[in-house]
């Protein structure tokens, strides 16, 4: 006997949610309405040096394109709400939420794959494949689509319930399912939180986010200096930002996931700072290796360090943004000249007129000079 959509629909998603998924719904795989937006989006240069996006954009027009015949999504968020973070002490930086716990890509491709194998259990015939991330698919248009929430002037994916607290991932068959309607409606109303909290002005409009000035992206895609202009926005985090999530009213009243995998690491927010600029490469790879922070890499990481010591000066940072200054890794030490230009002369300026005599690269000599002008030469 063959089961039919509905009933193959609703075990699925009784599933997923045994898996872990709270949210889940249904679409059909379309070409999305929202594939324009995306395309002006990238050429008006909102993606900054993300070019993967502009390499793929012809793969974002159809899901076919990450699963051969395929008829039907299944949209899931899984929740990473936990809870309250500890208090930002100077010295330490502040992590985006999302990266407090494991990496998330490897929980959830597990539970993508049982779920693909509960699937083919029931139709041994079906082709399926689970992403989560990394394949060219416009996962919140999709997720809108099946029902899930609408998208928000901070341009992330909002349910009335979950608020926007969740990652998203896909499950793609060649298998015709029963679909949820689309969300159509707007909870946004007259609201400009979020807006009007981006410690960088990020938002050109609302619904549209220049990436390149967005303190994640700063903080961990872009792999040069961040802009001059940027810098003391980033304030204290030191990787990626959730303002425009805290302060949105649809995140006040979401319960907390019971799912420990997704709970903070041990000292892994705030991050204490200093300690990071005695790592080599080695030693930084043991620490990090598993965890989300990975992806900015030690320069990446170090340089965002080095700009929140700038922000917050106190007075044990000093000797660890000397250390930056001569690091062997450009962005550590452009940034770190730029942080000790925010500490008193006394500790400062001699160490950046040491490094200046022996630098040989020439952008860095140019933000130690910067950093020496602003103590007084
Ligand atoms: S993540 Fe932070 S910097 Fe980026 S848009 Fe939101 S509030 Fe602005
Ligand atoms: S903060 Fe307000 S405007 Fe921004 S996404 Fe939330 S509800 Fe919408």
């Amino acid at each position: 006997m063959t089961i039919s959509k509905q009933r193959l629909t609703v075990e699925l998603k009784a599933e997923a949610s045994a898996l872990g998924f709270e949210l889940s719904g249904v679409c059909p795989a379309v070409a999305p309405d929202a594939l324009s937006d995306f395309a002006r989006w990238i050429d008006a240069g909102y993606g900054g040096q993300m070019h993967y996006l502009h390499d793929r954009s012809e793969a974002y027009g159809h899901p076919r394109s990450i699963l051969n015949g395929v008829r039907s999504l299944l949209l899931l968020g899984r929740s990473y709400l936990t809870d309250d973070a500890e208090p930002v002490t100077v010295g330490s930086g502040r992590i985006s939420r999302y990266a407090w716990g494991r990496d998330y890509h490897e929980q959830i491709h597990k539970d993508l794959k049982k779920l693909s194998g509960f699937l083919q259990a029931k139709v041994p015939t079906a082709t399926v494949r689970g992403v989560v991330d990394t394949a060219p698919l416009l996962e919140r248009e999709f997720a809108r689509l099946a029902g899930l929430g609408w998208i928000g002037k901070n341009t992330l994916l909002i349910n009335r319930q979950a608020g926007s607290w969740f990652f998203l991932a896909a499950l793609l068959t060649d298998l015709e399912l029963d679909y949820d309607g689309a969300q159509e409606t707007d909870h946004c109303g007259t609201c400009t939180a979020c807006l009007d909290a981006c410690p960088t002005d990020a938002f050109i409009e609302p619904y549209v986010l220049d990436s390149r000035r967005c303190i994640s992206y700063l903080t961990i895609e872009l792999r040069e200096a961040v802009p001059d202009s940027l810098r003391e926005g980033i304030g204290d985090w030191v990787f990626g930002c959730d303002v425009c999530q805290d302060v949105c009213p649809w995140n006040q009243r979401v319960d907390a996931t019971p799912e420990q995998v997704f709970y903070p690491r041990p000292g892994s927010n705030p991050l204490p700072l200093v300690e990071l600029f005695d790592l080599d490469e080695k030693q930084f790879r043991t620490r990090f290796r598993q965890t989300p922070l990975w992806r900015a890499r030690r320069r990446g990481l170090l340089r965002n360090a080095a700009l929140v010591l700038g922000n917050q000066p106190t007075s044990g940072a000093s000797v660890a943004l000397v250390k930056g200054l001569n690091d062997p890794e450009l962005l550590v030490r452009g940034a770190s000249a730029w942080a000790l230009g925010n500490y008193p002369a006394t500790a400062a300026r001699d160490p950046l007129r040491c490094r200046l005599d022996m630098e040989e690269e020439e952008e860095i000599r140019v933000e130690i000079s910067r950093a020496l002008e602003r103590l007084g030469g």
